[in-house]
């Protein structure tokens, strides 16, 4: 059987994870912890970083952040994985679930504006397969509203947005936060792993308590204050050093990974060029670059997707299915009374993933590509 994924070990981690030990700082926010977060600041000009445990919990940072009283409304694409709502919804928030694009799973950024009320107090992206949204139009929005823009970039490492000012920016450094996710599906991973990304200088000082369990802890070890103590809300947010290592490892061979990736995803592309009319290719927007988190295809029904699916397996090959949309969710459908979400819906009942990962040998792809045309013909 070829799975669908498979997580990649470079090697590089077993060296940092001796090395991590051989220091004997075990605990969090050590060399390695403080060596990825420069990284991400360096190379992608994020403001300040702090490694997270994992994306969900970097999301219930953000949660927190806003300070939120009950019934203020957070808006969330419909078509996302559970974490991108369940952070707000902890913090009491009620949920107003936007609809995807008609041509992407990524959200209706046209759509936004209508969802808003007195109540609303954020807006969470989500950048679907690593392709950006329309930052500019969803900036512009939340700047008119005074509205908090999350960018939820579980998928989105190393990928960038080109506004219309003509510079390129990396996804994670446009909204007020961001969060990333290195769990042992995404493109760069520790097992389970994440990040906050802050970029709004306002929300710094409390984010660093919030992660150090409400202490103020780094102004302690900065010199700041001469004692720490309890001083806000907060958890443990912070990852061992042990993640801390092995992400490093993976960091150092970031390039070399995403130039596989790439290859894989452009294979697939060109290799189902010839049923592009039958069954729909991803679509990778001009102001968007493509980071090749994965590669999805969208069937024209369900019936047709789930054929597609048997037909796959039968012949050894696994592809699965993605989101199923939150506002039908059995948690939230007695929750929602917004809009219907008809992309979204689309989405849950016609979008399949084909296997994806760095091993992934070209005589496999080939399997899988004659496979696709196979059934089309
Ligand atoms: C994977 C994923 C998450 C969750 O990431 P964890 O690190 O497992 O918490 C959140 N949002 C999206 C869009 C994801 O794809």
């Amino acid at each position: 059987m070829i799975p669908f994924n498979k997580p990649f070990v470079n090697g590089r981690e077993m060296h940092h994870l001796q090395e991590a030990l051989s220091v004997g700082h075990l605990s969090g926010n050590g060399i390695y912890t403080k060596k990825c977060q420069r990284f991400f600041e360096e190379r992608y000009g994020y403001r300040k970083t702090l490694l997270t445990t994992s994306c969900t919990d970097a999301l219930e940072m953000c949660a927190l952040l806003l300070k939120l009283n009950p019934g203020d409304e957070v808006i969330v694409p419909s078509y996302t994985f559970v974490s991108s709502a369940l952070a707000f919804v902890r913090e009491g928030a009620r949920i107003v679930f936007a609809d995807s694009r008609e041509d992407h799973p990524g959200v209706d950024e046209a759509k936004i504006e209508s969802l808003i009320t007195s109540r609303t107090k954020a807006i969470v992206v989500v950048h679907y397969a690593g392709v950006s949204c329309d930052m500019d139009v969803i900036m512009d929005i939340a700047g008119r509203h005074n509205l908090v823009v999350i960018e939820d970039c579980a998928k989105s490492i190393d990928s960038y947005y080109t506004g219309s000012d003509g510079i390129r920016r990396a996804l994670g450094g446009i909204g007020h936060l961001a969060t990333f996710s290195f769990h042992a599906t995404k493109n760069i991973h520790a097992g389970e792993g994440g990040l906050l990304v802050i970029n709004d200088e306002q929300f710094i000082s409390r984010a660093e308590v919030l992660w150090e369990k409400g202490t103020n802890r780094a102004e302690y070890f900065r010199g700041e204050v001469n004692k720490y103590g309890w001083v806000d809300v907060g958890s443990s947010f912070l990852p061992s050093e042990l993640t801390a290592a092995f992400l490093w490892g993976q960091l150092e061979t970031l390039d070399e990974i995403q130039a596989t990736r790439k290859a894989t995803w452009q294979r697939y592309h060109d290799g189902l060029q010839p049923i592009k009319d039958k069954i729909r290719l991803p679509l990778i927007p001009d102001y968007a670059t493509n980071n090749a988190h994965m590669y999805y295809i969208v069937c024209r029904d369900f019936e047709e997707r789930s054929n597609l699916i048997d037909h796959l397996k039968s012949v050894g090959i696994s592809a699965v299915f993605h989101y199923l949309s939150l506002h039908r969710s059995p948690y939230y459908k007695d929750k929602h009374s917004g809009s219907e979400n008809v992309h979204a819906d689309r989405y849950t009942e016609c979008l399949l993933r084909l296997p994806f990962y760095n091993e992934l040998s070209v005589s496999d792809q080939q399997k899988i590509i004659a496979s696709l045309l196979e059934f089309c013909s």
